[in-house]
C-alpha cells in the first residue's frame, strides 16, 4: 500500500449577510461529496470554510439594523453552519474571515508582495456620498441608465436593458446609502501588480490546474492583458486597516480566500488537528507534497485563477494543485428568482424535504465542467422516487424482512451467486475513478446500472414465490443474503452522496 494523500480541499466563503440558498448548495454538496469520497479511500482529507465577513455591504447591513457588524457575522455564522450541518456538508474546520489567523496571514501577503516590489501606491478619483462621509462603491450608486434612461438603475449596469457601463456615465447619479449626489473625490490606494506574474501565471494555469474551458478564458484575460488589482478600501469599512496605513483597508476580496489558509491554521491549532499532526507548512510550504483544491463557481475564476496564485506566489506560498469550477443553479430552466418563489433558502427546502434528495439530484447532474446544472421540479420528484425508493431502497426492503422475519436475522454462509457478485466489485473501480474526476453524473448512472441488475436477480429468483413454497428455506436464505449483499455495496457506493441513507 503506497501512502495515504494528504489533500487539503475548500469551498467558496459564503458571504455573512444573508442566508445560504440552494443555489449556493450545489458547491457544498459538489465539495462535500469529493472529500467524504476521499476519506472513504483512506486519504488524509481535510474540509475547510468560513464565512467571508468583512466589506461594505456587511457594514451596512449592520448599521441597518442598529448592530455591531460583529453581531451581524456571529448570527450569519450560526444560520450558516447549521444549514451546512443539516444538509450534511461536513466540514472539518468552519472559521471567519473576521479572525485573529486570517488578520495573520493577510498582514504578512500584503507585506511580503510589497517588500518584493508587487504592490503600488496610486491616487484614484472615486465617488464620494457627503453625507455618510464614505466613498460609494459601484453597487451602491443609483440613477437613471444612459442607454435606456431607465430610472433606479445600479451604478455598473442596468437590469432594464442589460447595458454596462461605469458610475460616472450614470444620469442623476444618487448615493443608494444616504440619498445625496455623489462628489468626485480623490484618495490614494494600493494596487497589487499582477502583471508582475504573467510567466508564471501562463505556465500555472496551461500546467493542468484548470479544466478547459477555464483555461480557455483566462487565456482571453492574459491577451487583454493582465491589470493591476485595487486591494485598498478608505475607512469607514468593516475589514483589516493596513498595517502603517491608518484609515485604509485591505479590500475584502484581498482576505477573503486567505480565509482558506486562516480556517487550516484553526484547524492546526485545534485539538483535533494536532491530534492528526497536522501542520500548516507541510500544506502551504512552496515545495508541500500535499494537494491544494478549491471548489469555486464560474463566476469568481478570475479571483482564484489569477490574483490568488499570484499573491500566494508573491508571497512564498505554494500555489493550487487545481482550482474546481462549477455552472450556476437554474430553477425549471430559469434563473432563480424571488417573483417566481424559485429563489429558495435552505431552511425552507430543509423545513419541507429530506436534504439526502437534494444531495442525490444534484449529484445526479453534476459532471466535471462549468456546464449550468437545472433543477427541474418534475425531474426531482420521478428522480427521487424511481432511483432512490424504487431502485436502491427496494432492494433491502424486499430480502431484509425475509431475513429478519424467518432465519432471525441470519444471513447463509456463502454467497449463492459468487460470479455476479464479483461483476458487481468489479464495477466500483470505474465508479470510484468517475467520483475521482468529479464526473458524479456518471457514477450515479453506473450505481443505478448495477441497482437495476440486482433488482432484476431478485426478479428472477422471486423470493415471494419461495417463501410460499415448503421445504425452499435455505434458498430463500440464499436468495436474500446475496440481495442484502448486493445492496450493501450499492449503498456504499453511494455514501459520499447520501451518507445519512447509508447510515440508516
Ligand atoms: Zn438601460
Amino acid at each position: 500500500m503506497s501512502d495515504p494523500r494528504e489533500i487539503l480541499i475548500t469551498s467558496a466563503l459564503p458571504y455573512a449577510n444573508g442566508p445560504i440558498h440552494i443555489g449556493h448548495l450545489v458547491e457544498y454538496i459538489q465539495t462535500d461529496i469529493w472529500a467524504r469520497f476521499q476519506r472513504m479511500r483512506g486519504e488524509r482529507c481535510w474540509y475547510v470554510c468560513a464565512d467571508d465577513a468583512h466589506g461594505t455591504p456587511i457594514m451596512l447591513k449592520a448599521r441597518q439594523e442598529g448592530i455591531a457588524p460583529e453581531d451581524l457575522i456571529a448570527r450569519v455564522a450560526a444560520e450558516h453552519q447549521a444549514d451546512f450541518a443539516d444538509f450534511r456538508v461536513a466540514f472539518d474546520n468552519y472559521h471567519s474571515t473576521h479572525s485573529d489567523e486570517n488578520r495573520h496571514y493577510a498582514c504578512l501577503i500584503y507585506a511580503r508582495n510589497r517588500d518584493a516590489g508587487h504592490i503600488a501606491r496610486r491616487t484614484i478619483t472615486q465617488a464620494y456620498d457627503p453625507v455618510e462621509q464614505m466613498f460609494l462603491p459601484d453597487r451602491f450608486i443609483k440613477g437613471e441608465c444612459p442607454k435606456c434612461g431607465a430610472p433606479d438603475q445600479y451604478g455598473d449596469n442596468c437590469e432594464a436593458c442589460g447595458a454596462s457601463y461605469s458610475p460616472s456615465e450614470l444620469k442623476n447619479p444618487r448615493s443608494a446609502v444616504s440619498g445625496a449626489v455623489p462628489e468626485q473625490r480623490e484618495s490614494d490606494h494600493f494596487f497589487f501588480k499582477l502583471a508582475d506574474f504573467d510567466d508564471m501565471l501562463h505556465a500555472w494555469t496551461r500546467g493542468g490546474s484548470l479544466q478547459k474551458e477555464v483555461a480557455n478564458k483566462l487565456g482571453e484575460w492574459f491577451e487583454s492583458g493582465l491589470q493591476e488589482w485595487d486591494i485598498s478600501r478608505d475607512a469607514p469599512y468593516f475589514g483589516f486597516e493596513i498595517p502603517d496605513h491608518p484609515g485604509k483597508f485591505f479590500y475584502v476580496w484581498l482576505d477573503a480566500p486567505i480565509g482558506y489558509m486562516a480556517s487550516f491554521q484553526n484547524l492546526c491549532d485545534s485539538p483535533r488537528g494536532q491530534a492528526a499532526g497536522l501542520d500548516f507548512d507541510r500544506f502551504w510550504a512552496p515545495d508541500s507534497k500535499a494537494e491544494l483544491y478549491h471548489f469555486i463557481g464560474k463566476d469568481i475564476i478570475y479571483f482564484h485563477a489569477l490574483f490568488w496564485p499570484a499573491m500566494l506566489f508573491g508571497a512564498g506560498f505554494r500555489v493550487p494543485s487545481a482550482v474546481f469550477a462549477h455552472g450556476f443553479l437554474t430553477v425549471d430552466g430559469a434563473k432563480m428568482s424571488k417573483s417566481r418563489g424559485t429563489f429558495i433558502k435552505a431552511r425552507t427546502y430543509l423545513d419541507h424535504l429530506n436534504p439526502e434528495y437534494l444531495r442525490y439530484y444534484f449529484a445526479a447532474k453534476l459532471g466535471s465542467g462549468v456546464d449550468d446544472l437545472d433543477l427541474n421540479l418534475e425531474d426531482f420528484q420521478a428522480r427521487v422516487n424511481a432511483d432512490l425508493v424504487g431502485k436502491v431502497v427496494n432492494i433491502a426492503s424486499r430480502s431484509a424482512g425475509f431475513i429478519t422475519k424467518r432465519f432471525d436475522g441470519r444471513l447463509c454462509a456463502a454467497l449463492p451467486d459468487p460470479v455476479l457478485f464479483a461483476q458487481f466489485v468489479v464495477a466500483g473501480d470505474s465508479i470510484a475513478d468517475a467520483y475521482e474526476r468529479r464526473e458524479y453524473s456518471r457514477a450515479v448512472r453506473e450505481i443505478m446500472a448495477m441497482a437495476d441488475r440486482a433488482n432484476q436477480y431478485i426478479d428472477e429468483q422471486a423470493p415471494w414465490v419461495v417463501a410460499k413454497q415448503p421445504g425452499r428455506e435455505a434458498e430463500l436464505q440464499d436468495i436474500c443474503t446475496m440481495g442484502l449483499n448486493l445492496f450493501r455495496l450499492l449503498i456504499g457506493w453511494l455514501r459520499p452522496i447520501l451518507p445519512g441513507t447509508a447510515e440508516a
